[in-house]
């Protein structure tokens, strides 16, 4: 029995209607599925819409881009409450820094040889919340680069030259917002975040975890199985609460797919009851 608590739909970087997800759920046989679309619940009524069709159990999230010690740390919010005015006033806060990095990134790209508008970028977009993905897509339509992955090598990836970062919030602020939505907040894919060198992460999770961060996914779809020993480890270490999804993206995020990752993810599903008590623990509400 499996689950996989980390997808996005076209609402934010997928390629897929959030009704869709929930039939590949269903497809992939999950017991459970989590919407976790960046800085938006905007797919979750369309993707609950489908719970009295398919056999699997439909649960809302999102995952918010923090900073940390000089890089951009992601983490989940599960198990939100898509009914929180609050939240939802906190995550249009955080669409609209989106929207001026975009302005400040499009200028830059310009600065650079390569042009984009922010109309040319929207047309590779289903939805008004524009990532990097869809800036990649706009560089390779207009010939600068051949294909978007080679965006993110030359031009927008983290370490690039036409990378702007967004003002983001600090993980003790993220925990803080989840935890009044009534969710649990989790370091998303520890180990593979952006920056490059060496880093410690046996210090950076006690640190986080001091800043209210409660779980790690130490289940991923992109982890090789030593990635997956050492951060379940230090879950287990720690007393954090272990999550785990593909990162599914679609199209945009090739060669992953719901449930399997890149083929070997296997997110036990004993995880959720784990969570929804850690869930309960909850301090705010
Ligand atoms: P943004 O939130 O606009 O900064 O865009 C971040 C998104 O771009 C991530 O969620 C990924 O979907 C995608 N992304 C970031 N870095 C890369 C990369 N090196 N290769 C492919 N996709 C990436
Ligand atoms: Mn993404
Ligand atoms: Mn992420
Ligand atoms: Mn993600």
């Amino acid at each position: 029995m499996v689950i996989d608590l980390h997808c996005h739909s076209l609402h934010s970087d997928g390629t897929d209607t959030a009704g869709n997800l929930a039939l590949l759920g269903a497809e992939a046989r999950l017991t459970a599925l989590c919407l976790t679309d960046h800085d938006t619940l905007g797919g979750i009524p369309d993707f609950l819409a489908m719970q009295p069709t398919v056999p699997v159990r439909l649960l809302v999230g999102t995952e918010l881009s923090c900073h940390f010690l000089g890089r951009s740390l992601h983490v989940l919010g599960l198990l939100v409450d898509p009914a929180d005015a609050g939240f939802q006033a906190r995550l249009a806060e955080l669409r609209g820094r989106r929207e001026d990095r975009n302005r400040r990134m499009a200028a830059r790209l310009a600065e650079l040889g390569c042009p984009v508008t922010l109309e040319e970028v929207q047309a590779q977009a289903d939805t008004p919340l524009l990532s990097r993905v869809h800036f990649a897509k706009a560089l390779a339509a207009k010939g600068f680069v051949r294909r978007a992955t080679e965006a993110f090598e030359r031009l927008i990836g983290d370490d690039c030259p036409g990378f702007v970062p967004r003002e983001e919030l600090n993980p003790t602020e993220a925990a803080r917002w989840i935890r009044e939505a009534g969710g649990v907040p989790v370091v998303a894919h520890p180990g593979r975040f952006g920056g490059s060198g060496t880093f410690r992460w046996d210090e950076a999770m006690a640190e986080l975890q001091r800043q209210g961060l409660e779980g790690l996914e130490g289940y991923y779809g992109e982890f090789r199985a030593s990635e997956q020993k050492y951060f379940l480890a230090l879950a287990a270490r720690l007393g954090m609460v272990v999550t785990g999804g593909s990162d599914y993206h679609g199209g945009n995020k090739p060669g992953l797919r719901l449930g399997r990752g890149r083929g070997g993810l296997h997110v036990p599903d004993d995880l959720l009851e784990r969570l929804e008590a850690q869930q309960r623990r909850g301090t705010y509400r």
